[in-house]
């Protein structure tokens, strides 16, 4: 099963809700969309492991 990553997204903070980071455990301000065999996985990230796990080139 691979998977695919989609796009990275600054997280809504409408839920109030304190959401760490998948990778260090850290509040969580962006998620990263995965497909995987059609469905879509959502992964939360903090700030620091977002940029080293999905560095974004800008143009
Ligand atoms: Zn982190």
């Amino acid at each position: 099963m691979e998977k695919k990553f989609s796009l990275l997204r600054p997280l809504d903070d409408v839920s109030r809700k304190i959401i760490h980071c998948v990778s260090c455990g850290n509040i969580a301000t962006q998620e990263a969309i995965f497909s995987v065999d059609g469905a879509t996985i959502i992964e939360k990230y903090c700030d620091s492991c977002s940029k080293k796990e999905f560095p974004i080139t800008e143009p």
